[in-house]
């Protein structure tokens, strides 16, 4: 039997496709190198023939990485538009025809002997592609705690962008909720009032309306988040508020839910043991996933501008 390849055959580095066996660094650039690295979290989703993939909002995605290496001072070598096409050529090469997750890092290369202070790094970016099924209209489903841990704040660490450390307090609050039994947490700003969830905003429905907390919260600038209120406007015509949110407000939601490039849409059944609604996934949640996952995969083609086709040349062998 032969070995399945886990990883993809070529990785973006540095300005080349390159072979991943090719991709390796000394052991001795762990460490500061990393500490102001900032990320991207992107998808591709394929579409109902065979040689469709979308990649959803990558533009936008391109522009937050850009805001995120102009405020850790790392220099972005290239153009947006370079960018995209390494990406979409990434894709073909790694004959990628599943759901997919791109993930481009921006590091400080050549660290090794420097101070971690030190400014005018030269920025190492990489991209890589890994298959990530979807799990819109699956049925998934998770139950939440509110975290003891405090989301950073914008006077300690920013929150707005995709930092690597800001991950930090993520991983504390995710193990936290996984030791105690639930699956996902919730943070508190240092206000004490919503923020989210350890790497997805928070949305929760109370009538007609849905509330999420504002961008001032400490949340990232999600581009999920930020779709996903156009549909809930456009498609389901609801009303959206962006505000400061209680906690007290998640307890008493009709319906509540996480978002973002990986969670997707995730419903979320119960907080602290208090149920949502009845404890069931709800109607809105349910016509938003459906909403959503017809915008990723090419079938509603008003959102067209949202995705970037990549025009896979060899149809998958099924
Ligand atoms: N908040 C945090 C902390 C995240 O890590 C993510 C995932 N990137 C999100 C929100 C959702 O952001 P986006 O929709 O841009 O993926």
């Amino acid at each position: 039997m032969t070995q399945e390849i886990m990883h993809p055959r070529f990785v973006w580095w540095n300005g080349q496709r390159r072979p991943w066996e090719e991709c390796t660094i000394h052991v001795t650039e762990l460490g500061w190198s990393t500490v102001g690295a900032v990320f991207e979290g992107i998808r591709a989703y394929t579409g109902d023939r065979p040689d469709e993939l979308y990649i959803f909002r990558l533009r936008e995605h391109l522009e937050r990485l850009e805001r995120s290496m102009r405020l850790v001072r790392l220099k972005l070598e290239y153009s947006l538009d370079e960018l995209s096409e390494a990406t979409i050529d990434l894709l073909r090469a790694n004959n990628v025809h599943e759901d997919s997750y791109i993930r481009p890092l921006a590091y400080a290369a050549d660290t090794s002997g420097k101070r971690f202070a030190q400014i005018g790094h030269d920025a190492a970016l990489l991209v890589n592609t890994s298959p990530m099924a979807s799990h819109l209209k699956s049925g998934m489903t998770q139950v939440a705690k509110v975290s003891s841990w405090r989301r950073i704040s914008e006077d300690v660490m920013p929150p707005r962008i995709k930092n690597l450390s800001n991950y930090r307090n993520s991983q504390l609050a995710g193990m936290e909720a996984r030791l105690d039994g639930y699956d996902t947490a919730v943070l508190l700003n240092n206000q004490g009032k919503v923020s989210e969830g350890p790497g997805a905003c928070v949305m929760l429905v109370s009538g007609n309306q849905v509330v999420t907390p504002h961008v001032g919260s400490g949340i990232l600038e999600s581009i999920t988040r930020d779709a996903l209120i156009v549909l809930l406007r456009e498609v389901l015509d609801l009303e959206v508020v962006e505000r400061e949110v209680d906690r007290t407000e998640l307890y008493l939601a009709d319906e509540v839910f996480t978002c973002g490039t990986a969670a997707e849409v995730t419903p979320i059944t119960s907080i602290d043991k208090y149920p949502v609604g009845n404890g069931s996934i709800g109607p809105v949640t349910r016509a938003l996933e459906s909403a959503f996952d017809d915008v990723l995969r090419g079938r509603d083609a008003r959102y067209g501008h949202w995705r970037t086709p990549v025009e896979l040349a060899v149809p998958a062998v099924v």
